[in-house]
């Protein structure tokens, strides 16, 4: 099952987001998997027309993403430990996957976001190779079971094909990492290359970070970003300990030295950018660079907040992932975002609601190199997602209706309808192409325990 164009339809939205306001009855024209018109001012759905009863948004964009880290939701919440003790467990599930695992597993959790209104995720890949490093048959078959996964669940997906070649600072992979590793730059650029961009799926590049790629290399896998005008993805300042080491080595900090070798740029995004300095967030704000805020996967690994309103006030653009799948939730991600900088500062109002929703969907989808999704507009994609404005947290008084009941109160349990590419794949919450996606979930997962 691909993504498919649908045929020609009208949408009747009963309520719909239109980036500055909520408007009653729209209709929107679809046709070859785009939307073709707008047409506001409809009070009644027009004969023949698909009606999406509730507030219609743009497709939400989850811009960081590890699929197989959803085999850990609930497995890793007992006992003290840091970031890096959960590492050691979220290496030994990476261990065992296999390409027809890896593949039964993506296809659930992306289903998952599916119902959770999700059209477009960003897929952080560096599981690349069997156990112990040795290359499969086809050397990006891990990759291709991840652009598969997302056809059959209906969503789109940008695969930022990752760089993870040390284990620290001058250090070679050891142990699990062993089947991250290409061994070099050069060598990652070869098997990336081979990766084809395909309707639902667009091909990107990451750096897992400047822990796992050796300085003199980060300008190969940058370069080979920009010769494809492609995406660049890179975990950044997340933990002290990675500012530290590198500061031992080379001087200064992780964002110093993605700009000394050409990594930061418009078409660049750092994941978390936690733990930054004055100078750091200039930098980043400065040239353009995104910043992908994770906040549940942030609490959840007791990382810290990062300056997500100083960077976007230095001009980075703003987007969000679920990256650990903790929970898989843009909404709990946007209010996330605005409520940790609440906490840290004791003020309110940091961002709007339309703010943290433009967030979640139009810079999200920019981030991935999706730039024509993320707005209910003629001429974008006809990626959309309902939610119900019946439910026990969303139902009230019209008038209060808006971007706040979206953002503040709804969950990814409120989405009814996901359309992608013009297509029902969410249907009354009902996926479409997974008959059932809690069972296909603890299936896949318990393949994984072994
Ligand atoms: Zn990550």
């Amino acid at each position: 099952m691909q993504v498919t164009t649908a045929a020609p339809r009208t949408y009747w939205l009963e309520h719909a987001w239109l980036g500055t306001h909520v408007e009653p009855g729209v209709a929107l024209e679809v046709a070859d998997g785009r939307i073709a018109a707008v047409g506001t001012g409809v009070p009644a759905p027009p004969p023949g027309a698909e009606v999406l009863r509730g507030l219609t948004l743009p497709g939400l964009a989850n811009a960081h993403s590890h699929a197989f880290h959803r085999a850990l939701r609930g497995t890793v919440q007992v006992g003290s430990g840091t970031f890096w003790t959960w590492r050691e467990v979220m290496y030994a599930t990476a261990a065992r996957l296999t390409p027809d695992s890896y593949h039964a597993l993506a296809r659930a959790v992306y289903a998952e976001m599916a119902l959770a209104g999700i059209t477009a995720v960003g897929e952080f890949h560096y599981v690349h190779h069997a156990p112990g490093g040795t290359p499969y048959a086809d050397p990006n078959a891990m990759g291709e079971a991840l652009i598969a996964a997302a056809a059959e669940a209906g969503i789109r997906i940008t695969l930022l094909d990752t760089a993870y070649l040390s284990s620290g600072f001058g250090q070679p992979p050891t142990g699990h990492q062993l089947r991250f590793s290409d061994g070099d730059a050069e060598a990652w650029a070869a098997r990336s290359s081979l990766l084809k961009e395909r309707d639902h799926a667009r091909i990107g590049a990451a750096i897992h970070s400047v822990r796992a790629v050796p300085a003199e290399q980060l300008q190969t896998v940058a370069r080979w970003a920009e010769e494809r005008r492609a995406p660049l993805h890179v975990h950044l300042s997340e933990q002290t300990a990675e500012n530290e080491a590198c500061r031992d080595i080379h001087g200064c900090t992780p964002a110093q030295l993605l700009a000394l070798h050409g990594v930061l740029g418009p078409r660049t995004t750092g994941v978390h950018n936690t733990h930054l300095t004055a100078e750091d967030i200039s930098l980043i704000g400065g040239s353009g660079t995104g910043t992908c805020m994770c906040p549940t996967t942030e609490r959840d690994l007791a990382d810290g907040i990062g300056p997500a309103a100083a960077l976007q006030n230095e001009g980075s653009p703003l987007s969000l992932g679920s990256d650990s799948h903790a929970v898989i939730d843009l909404l709990e991600e946007a209010r996330a975002m605005e409520l940790n900088e609440r906490l840290r500062t004791r003020t309110r109002g940091h961002w709007t609601a339309a703010a943290l929703l433009r967030a979640a969907s139009e810079d999200g989808h920019a981030a991935l190199g999706w730039d024509e999704a993320g707005a209910l507009e003629a001429g974008a994609l006809a990626d959309f997602t309902t939610l119900a404005l019946d439910s026990v947290r969303t139902a009230g008084p019209l008038p209060r209706l808006g971007a706040e009941t979206a953002v503040f109160a709804a969950s990814a349990a409120d989405v009814s309808h996901t359309v992608v590419a013009g297509r029902h794949v969410v249907r009354d919450g009902v996926h479409s192409l997974v008959p059932d996606v809690p069972r296909a979930l603890a299936d896949a997962v318990e393949a994984l325990r072994g």
